[in-house]
């Protein structure tokens, strides 16, 4: 099976699994877990913030930010095809209590300066106002689309001008920073919060890091408990995390498969696929999503349905060029 369901598939390395058995560990509810408090500031140091806070997944990293920024019945900006508006459940509304404002970002997902400008709502007698604008680079449901700085502190600019704290769901930040030729830290230098993914592309079994200042990480620390997530020897964790990051420079060649994969995809009948920014493929297919799903996985390929009329293919460390050239026979021979 050539897993292209996503690159949370990845399963880690010998060199991981040596570092989670040999990590010094403590109880981090304590703050005692040296492998995590390494980590953490590991952390805010490529992501330019004065501290961070590991957490198990991104989507407890996305829900701890926006309770940590916002108010009950507060409105939260984000946009509509956005992870924490569409795929975690409705928490914001269950966990934060805040209403949510969404917003169409373009065919790429970027939320203009004018579109947050007209979205603000202050706060008055009859309105709880605007208490947050959530962005998310790289895009995951517009396909991988790697925003640029420029257009991230346009949105965010505008926010901060008017006391709005400003979350990114940096899930894949690293791979926007790897295609856009820049660092996580540029492209987050005007928000308040960033969460990154260690168990996406980077290859890490488990893991998120949600970064921000002193205070916003100190408060953070509180909601990530209240939500269960403050876990104990969780250095277990964090050494393969660590490690992980040293997998930046790898993510390259991920966009680079994902291109290869695209232009394949493109050449068969039936199948159109514009060119990846990053390592998520999404192509228009003639027949049902579902039913494509269905006849890849009997070829051997892993590929998810991401619209009626769409299914999406990701690249990752656990797939090479052979794997890419067997999954675009396989494909082929799906659709025919
Ligand atoms: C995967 C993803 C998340 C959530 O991460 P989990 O670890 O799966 O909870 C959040 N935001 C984006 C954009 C994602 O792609």
């Amino acid at each position: 099976m050539i897993d292209l369901r996503s690159d949370t598939v990845t399963k880690p390395d010998e060199a991981m699994r040596e570092a989670a058995r040999d990590a010094d560990v403590g109880d981090d509810v304590y703050g005692e877990d040296p492998t995590v408090n390494e980590l953490e500031t590991r952390v805010a140091d490529v992501l330019g913030f004065d501290d961070a806070l590991l957490v198990p997944s991104g989507t407890m990293g996305n829900q701890v930010a926006v309770r940590t920024h916002t108010e009950r019945g507060q409105e939260a900006v984000l946009e509509r095809e956005s992870h924490v508006y569409k795929w975690e459940l409705g928490g914001v509304a269950q966990h934060s209590g805040v209403q949510t404002r969404p917003v169409d970002g373009d065919d790429r997902g970027v939320i203009s300066a004018e579109q947050v400008r007209e979205a603000y709502v202050p706060a008055d007698g009859h309105r709880a106002g605007t208490g947050l604008l959530a962005l998310e680079n790289t895009h995951n449901s517009k396909g991988g689309t790697a925003i640029a700085p420029e257009a991230v502190d346009a949105a965010a600019g505008v926010a901060r001008e008017r006391d709005v704290p400003v979350h990114l769901d940096g899930a894949r930040l690293f791979n926007a920073a790897a295609a856009l030729d820049t660092s996580a830290e540029r492209i987050a230098r005007e928000v308040d919060s960033a969460m990154v993914c260690l168990s996406k592309g980077l290859g890490a079994p488990v893991g998120s890091v949600l970064a921000g200042s002193d205070e916003f990480v100190e408060r953070a620390r509180r909601h990530r408990k209240l939500m269960g997530g403050g876990m104990r020897q969780a250095g277990i964790l964090a050494a393969p995390g660590l490690r992980a990051l040293e997998n930046r420079d790898r993510l390259a060649a991920d966009h680079e498969r994902a291109r290869r994969l695209a232009a394949g995809l493109d050449d068969i009948p039936g199948v159109a696929v514009p060119e990846p920014e990053t390592n998520i493929v999404v192509a228009e297919t003639a027949d049902p999503a579902d039913e494509v799903v269905d006849a890849c996985e009997r070829e051997g390929v892993g590929c998810v349905a991401f619209g009626d009329y769409r299914v999406r293919f990701c690249t990752h460390w656990d797939v090479d060029d052979e794997d890419i050239d067997a999954a675009l026979s396989a494909v082929e021979r799906a659709v025919e």
